[in-house]
């Protein structure tokens, strides 16, 4: 592998070629903030909040999609720069609902961190907000798209689940939205309700309805764990509030097989021992109750039960 050398706000550091700058920044522990980006999916560029200053280039490039190049003079945090994400910030805030004191994703929302640090307020540009009706018909994930800021992590995710491809951005300008297709709801649609989209998205757009009002994400305990309810493994966190698991979060949503609805709501178990509680599926579009069994279609409950609660 060739190594190339440059400088990043006045470090000489050393990256493999082919690196991008925001790749180069993050392998040395320089913060550079982002919306649109995932490492785990293609960088698009769409948030443009990563611009970073660049000596001998007349615009601000996207850090995301800008490759690093033997000895290139990298500036992140310029006035210019920090101006240049302010406003993007400042345009984002202008049309979205802020109403972050009700909001199940304050204290983990990218879009309220970016707008502290760099001092926006909601108060610089009047924008129109966008007054859609919450989606909240199926079991399993509450969709407020008056809340969404584009960035097409969703899109994205959901396109590498196997056979999805369930969401894309329809209509253009200020009425661009991510829709499914035909625009109809999640419930009608052929999600699977694998909650990779909820995991990416940067800002409280998506909610697992699981842990809605059970408590904030940051407020939780979180311990890892491997699911053990099929061959799989998925490695998860398990949220607990006060020695109660509240919910079942995915750590990286697209590394290796995303946490299926098994890992994600069997916690149920643990608390309802009697499994009153019986989960949903999409039988002929409408989501009825089924038994625990034929949900995990289990030759032995018991003895799963056990180890989801060891
Ligand atoms: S998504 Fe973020 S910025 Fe928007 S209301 Fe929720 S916490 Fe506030
Ligand atoms: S839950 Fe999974 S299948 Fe459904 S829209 Fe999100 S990523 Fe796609
Ligand atoms: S719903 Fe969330 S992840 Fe999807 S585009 Fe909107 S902000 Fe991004």
């Amino acid at each position: 592998m060739k190594w190339i050398t440059l400088s990043i706000d006045g470090r000489q550091v050393k990256v493999p070629e082919g690196t991008t700058v925001l790749e180069a920044c993050r392998m040395h522990d320089i913060p550079v903030p982002t919306l649109c980006h995932h490492p785990e999916l293609t960088p698009t560029g769409a948030c443009r909040l990563c611009v970073v200053q660049i000596e001998g280039m007349r615009n601000l490039p996207p850090s995301c999609v800008t490759k690093a190049t033997e000895g290139m003079v990298i500036q992140t945090q310029s006035e210019r720069v920090r101006e240049a994400r302010k406003v993007i910030l400042e345009l984002l805030v202008a049309n979205h609902p802020l109403d972050c004191m009700t909001c199940q994703k304050m204290g983990d929302c990218d879009l309220a961190d970016y707008a502290f640090e760099y001092g926006v307020k909601g108060d610089e540009f009047q924008g129109e907000k966008r007054e859609v009706p919450i989606e909240d018909s199926n079991p399993y994930i509450l969709r407020d798209m008056n809340k969404c800021i584009l960035c097409g992590k969703c899109v994205a995710i959901c396109e590498a689940v196997p056979e999805r491809g369930v969401l894309g951005f329809s209509n253009r300008g200020f009425d661009t939205k991510v829709s499914t297709f035909m625009d109809t709801e999640l419930k009608d649609s052929q999600c699977v309700y694998c909650n990779r989209c909820v995991a990416v998205c940067p800002v409280g757009a998506l909610v697992d309805k699981n842990i809605l009002g059970k408590g904030r994400l940051w407020e939780l305990e979180k311990e890892e764990v491997t699911c053990s309810f099929c061959e799989a493994g998925c490695k998860f966190e398990v949220n607990s509030r006060n020695g109660k698991v509240v919910a079942v979060t995915a750590k990286s949503p697209s590394a290796g097989r995303p946490l299926c609805l098994k890992g994600r709501i069997g916690t149920a178990f643990i608390h309802d021992p009697d499994l009153k509680e019986k989960p949903f599926v999409n039988k002929d579009g409408e989501f009825v109750q089924v038994t625990w069994a034929e949900f995990l279609g289990l030759g032995n409950l018991g003895e799963k039960l056990s180890l989801l609660t060891k």
